[in-house]
């Protein structure tokens, strides 16, 4: 008897060469998780454990081809959005997002760990007028925050504050990644009415890399399962802190964290 097909989703996103990050990370993910992971591919980056050596966009036809093969044919159940490089593509991604009504996670990427930036200061207003409104979770961290919403945290009241505005920015729900706040890792997730922190002790482990891809995307594949947002968070933060535990050592810089643990 054939098998029913798991839960598809969908990750809109750059390829890391390294297979750390981005579509790498996110496909590694989604197998983990038990669904069917698809790709639409932005841009491609050289990178490895060093950093990003060169990156370049696709044509915006060639995303809205790959976005609508997907879904015309095989259907999402979640998508996610990552690295999308630039303001034209930002635009197009979320002009085709704002027809589904497929749960969408945004990890509104801006610069790597190693500081190479992965989104045009030019797309900043398009990501926050258009994107984020498509948005049912966005995902940004300390830095991408400040740069979307100009709150500067350094403490939990701060974490609250930006949560908010970042709200006001047309999210669902704001998942604002604490990681670099010190003592526990701590993130916040919040629809404005119900706040829910979710805490984890921190690893001592430098092997990181890939870390918020591999968050949004296990986020995607828990609500692809039918999980509500609270539970699909928790889900995916108890899936990454053991990524992140996992991580390990590969080239001469920063390794990824294990999808496989
Ligand atoms: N490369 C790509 C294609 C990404 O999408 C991302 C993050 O989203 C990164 C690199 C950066 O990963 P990290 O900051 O974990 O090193």
């Amino acid at each position: 008897m054939t098998r029913q097909a798991p839960p598809r989703v969908l990750t809109v996103a750059g390829s890391d060469s390294g297979g750390g990050a981005g579509i790498q990370a996110d496909l590694k993910t989604m197998l983990a998780l038990g669904v069917h992971g698809m790709s639409v591919v932005t841009a491609v980056t050289a990178q490895n454990s060093l950093g990003v050596q060169g990156a370049w966009e696709l044509p915006v036809e060639a995303v809205r081809a790959q976005y609508r093969s997907v879904v015309d044919d095989i259907g999402v159940q979640a998508v996610k959005t990552g690295m999308l490089a630039s303001a034209e593509l930002v635009e197009a991604v979320a002009d085709l997002l704002a027809d589904t009504d497929a749960p969408v996670v945004v990890d509104p990427v801006g610069v790597s760990k190693h500081g190479d930036s992965l989104l045009a200061a030019s797309a900043l207003e398009s990501v926050r007028r258009k994107l984020l409104p498509t948005a049912t979770v966005a995902t940004p961290n300390l830095d991408e925050v400040v740069q979307l919403t100009g709150v500067r945290v350094e403490s939990e009241t701060d974490l609250r504050r930006a949560a908010d505005a970042l709200l006001d920015l047309g999210p669902r729900w704001a998942l604002i990644k604490g990681g670099h706040l010190a003592g526990d890792a701590v993130d916040l997730l919040t629809d404005g009415t119900a706040a829910h922190w979710l805490r984890a002790p921190r690893h001592d482990n430098r092997h990181t890399h890939g870390t918020g891809c591999t968050l949004a995307s296990a986020v995607a594949a828990e609500l692809a399962k039918g999980r509500d947002v609270p539970g699909a968070v928790s889900a995916a933060k108890a899936y990454v802190t053991g990524a992140i535990a996992a991580g390990f050592a590969l080239g001469g810089g920063i390794g990824p964290v294990d999808h496989a643990w």
